[in-house]
């Protein structure tokens, strides 16, 4: 018999983890038994370590699966740096050196192989996987696999495949964030036989969840982040746009702010994550592009500026904030019409199936795909077609995507990379810089007429930073590149089929986002605890938090000097007054509601609500 292995210890030798959590150990041991396992664990609370040390004492690699080319990087070095042979096949490598790191794979001793699902569709990386022996496949972020998890991605339903390919070997899902819709989804597109579920508490202990109510909403945000003397923030946004004009305006009120987005150049991403990871920077304003994999401790605060579309989505926001279980909050700010602008933005975003019906018969006619024919790949140019149409982009958009989700076509994002500038103003800003590129790019600039358009091609970040600010001067326009989709169709042109498939797949769909957004305003609005609402919307019981703002103040007297306070400010003799409690009795519970941010001291050394 062989000899179970002491997974505290390696854990401790290894990993230098104390303790594993009761849950963390469940999952391990129930993947070291060979069992499927399914595990729901909040963000911060340990998901790699259980699939990790499964993959270091199994006899074999262990496949780790992950939406994230970041995040598996992340993870490969943290790896190498214990010492363990960790190997990736992601990104953009091409078919040598994919081969060439299987065959190190095949002779190298290698515990982990990480995979984009893309990868996996490969033929030769089938072959290669199904030559060797796999002890163990971790899926990361599994909640990506479900049309109802909110991170759907297509390309993740093809690890249906796995089970197929390795049908022998255990399966361990992972994610922070699904309710049990979503498990089910996952259970069964995985082909998980008879898994282990291990759900973790959703209760974040150390999170604070208020809700602030202000008709000038910037200025509130101002004040939330002013607020903040240790650590840093995340403000959430809802479009690109709208993060960069808040940033701008942060900026100019002298917060230590910058933006991040999907729409922005991948090594100015880079490097503004690792700004915000360094501390250099103390806000980042964004939209829901940032966040996934970034274990950054010292968030003290995730504040939304704009309302989240799903209670999934929001809970996996606000996990950013506190890692270190210090105190932490997670705000939302609203005006009086925000619940009534989140409706009509997801009424907007979500195409009826007639929407769908029309925009599926355009784009055949656009991209000329006659009946009966599977058409190659076909590139399709966002805005000519929002044009021709009189389609919104963001509309298309969330159509097409639906269309994919349907299992109509396929779509990958390419960026045309070319801006169009236009001189309004000969006076061009003087720049210091010694950058040849940048002086052959003002040399042409300066060459053109005014008005006469210009395309530059794949300026570089410096360029594009000058670029707009002379923009913001109004010395130049500049028009950001076009957006592209590579489309390719699931199958040769059947109406009728397609049609009736819109109808089919996309009718549930809409009637769940509906439900998601009604949970969604429900928890805006409910008395009770906000946490333990989202607790209950995962299908996980829990106490109330008592910290979010319906749990706070947490006692009678605190109650009592709030309401009091709530009329106006008062000093702590007219408190004891109007009480008749004892000022020591008073002083407690003022210090309480001080610390908990519900009243300060205003000028005039009175009490008053924050
Ligand atoms: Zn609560």
């Amino acid at each position: 018999m062989k000899l179970k292995p002491d997974i505290d210890k390696i854990a401790l030798e290894r990993w230098q983890i104390r303790q594993l959590h009761p849950n963390q150990k469940t999952i391990i041991e129930s993947t070291l038994a060979g069992n499927d396992t399914f595990g729901l664990l909040a963000t911060g609370a340990g998901k790699s370590i259980c699939y990790q040390l499964p993959g270091f004492v199994l006899e074999g690699i262990c496949i780790v699966i992950s939406p994230l080319i970041a995040l598996m990087e992340d993870q490969i070095n943290q790896l190498k740096n214990r010492d363990f042979k960790a190997i990736g096949l992601f990104g953009a490598i091409n078919q040598e050196t994919i081969i060439q790191r299987l065959d190190n794979l095949k002779y190298g001793k290698y515990h982990y192989l990480f995979l984009s699902p893309e990868r996996l569709s490969n033929l030769i990386v089938q072959n290669y996987l199904k030559e060797l022996e796999i002890a163990l496949i971790a899926v990361d972020e599994a909640h990506c696999i479900s049309e109802w998890g909110h991170d759907f991605r297509p390309s993740y339903r093809g690890l249906s495949l796995l089970k197929d390919l390795f049908p022998n070997t255990p399966i361990l899902a992972l994610t922070a964030t699904a309710t049990e819709e979503v498990i089910e989804d996952i259970v069964t597109n995985l082909k998980l036989n008879a898994p282990k579920q291990v759900i973790g508490s959703v209760l974040k202990e150390n999170l604070a969840i208020r809700i602030y109510q202000h008709e000038d909403k910037p200025l509130m945000l101002l004040a939330r982040l002013n607020r903040l003397t240790t650590g840093c923030a995340i403000v959430y946004t809802r479009s690109r746009k709208g993060a960069e004009k808040l940033c701008t305006w942060l900026v100019e009120k002298e917060v230590n702010a910058t933006f991040y987005h999907a729409g922005i150049d991948e090594s100015l991403k880079t490097q503004r994550l690792n700004d915000f990871i360094a501390d250099k920077v103390k806000v980042m304003v964004s939209t829901s592009a940032f966040g996934m994999g970034i274990d950054k401790p010292n968030v003290r605060s995730v504040i939304h500026f704009d309302l989240p579309e799903n209670l999934a989505q929001y809970y996996q926001e606000i996990g950013r904030a506190g890692r270190d279980h210090k105190e932490a909050s997670a705000e939302i700010l609203i005006t009086s019409k925000s619940i009534e602008q989140l409706k009509n933005r997801i009424i907007a975003q979500t195409p009826s199936v007639d929407d769908l019906r029309l925009v599926y018969q355009k784009l055949i006619a656009h991209l000329q795909v006659a009946a009966g024919e599977q058409s190659g790949n076909s590139v399709l140019i966002i805005n000519h077609f929002c044009k021709k149409y009189s389609f919104k982009p963001g509309f298309i958009y969330q159509s097409i995507k639906t269309l994919e989700r349907c299992g109509i076509l396929n779509t990958e994002p390419i960026k045309m990379n070319v801006w169009e500038v236009q001189l309004l103003n000969k006076t061009l800003g003087k720049v210091k810089s010694h950058d040849t590129e940048f002086h052959r790019v003002l040399i042409k600039l300066r060459s053109t007429q005014r008005n006469e358009l210009i395309r530059l091609k794949g300026p570089s970040p410096k360029i594009l930073e000058y670029l707009k600010r002379e923009e913001r001067k109004g010395k130049l326009s500049l028009n950001e590149p076009q957006e592209g989709l590579v489309i390719r169709w699931s199958y040769s042109r059947e109406d009728t089929y397609t049609l009736s498939l819109i109808k089919k797949v996309h009718k549930p769909n809409l009637e769940r986002k509906i439900n998601q957004l009604k949970s969604m305003i429900q928890f805006l609005k409910v008395a009770g605890c906000k946490m333990e609402f989202i607790s209950n919307y995962f299908g996980i019981e829990c106490d109330p938090c008592s910290k979010c703002e319906s749990c706070l103040p947490s006692t009678i007297e605190e109650t009592e000097v709030f309401q009091l306070l709530k009329k106006k400010p008062l000093s702590l003799s007219e408190l004891v007054f109007l009480t008749g409690k004892a000022p020591i009795t008073l002083e407690k519970v003022i210090q309480s509601l001080l610390e908990g941010e519900h009243i300060k001291l205003n000028e005039s050394h009175k009490f008053e609500l924050h």
